[in-house]
């Protein structure tokens, strides 16, 4: 299989940061996010095995999935931008995960959704964790009634929470703070942890990290 040095730096970084914490490195999920990235970058990561990515948005990834889904298969698709209600038929049936479940209508549309379809996805809720106005997620204190309406209401299953630290502030406070939120809610997956911080996700417990621009470049 053709190497891939940056994605297998970045394995050995997570699988060096897990035994730190005496975690199986087998138990982090590297989700590659090829957002703004097309063929030329993604293919190289598929061809050396990796099959694990992540979109920011439904319309870039409907462009770019389906074809590479058809040459390669197992591929495992992560949603991690904001999703539109309006937009989760096309998102239940290019994805896999959603890590970005934040809202009573998302969550409602999700249900229909893979009802209809009959699909189960892995979804996560996200936590606005720093209480930023412009930012997605839902506030902290909103979680448990949120949770509430997604199992007792709607039957979906949650598996974690995601969070995305504000810029200017220590991420490892917000990680620590996802990772008591989950536990005090039973939830045991945690997405937390992008190029410049995963290491310290994965030292508060992240199960799945959010890698890019340390894979495949630079972004526009
Ligand atoms: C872009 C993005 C990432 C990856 O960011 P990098 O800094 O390039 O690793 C992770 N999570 C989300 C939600 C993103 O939008």
């Amino acid at each position: 299989m053709p190497d891939h040095p940056r994605l297998n730096d970045i394995r050995a970084r997570i699988a060096s940061a897990a035994r730190g914490v005496g975690c199986d490195p087998a138990t982090v999920t590297l989700v590659a996010v090829t957002k703004t990235f097309g063929e030329a970058e993604i293919v190289p990561a598929l061809e050396a095995g990796h099959r694990v990515f992540g979109e920011n948005r439904v319309q870039e990834a409907k462009s770019k999935w389906p074809a590479l889904k058809a040459r390669f298969p197992g591929i495992e698709l992560h949603l991690m931008g904001p999703l539109q209600s309006n937009k989760a038929r096309e998102a239940v049936e290019l994805f896999d995960c959603i890590h970005t479940v934040d809202r009573p209508k998302i969550a409602r549309a999700l249900a229909d959704e893979m009802k209809r379809q009959n699909r189960q996805l892995t979804l996560f809720v996200e936590v606005n964790t720093g209480e930023e106005p412009q930012k997605a997620g839902v506030l902290p204190r909103d979680l448990p009634a949120l949770l509430k309406l997604c199992r007792e209401e709607l039957g979906l299953a949650i598996a974690g929470l995601m969070c995305i630290p504000p810029h200017e502030e220590e991420p490892a406070v917000h990680f620590a703070f996802l990772a008591k939120l989950a536990g005090e809610n039973g939830l045991s997956q945690l997405s937390m942890g992008m190029s410049a911080d995963f290491e310290t996700a994965i030292e508060f417990g992240a199960t799945h990290v959010r890698v890019g621009s340390a894979i495949f470049g630079k972004r526009d």
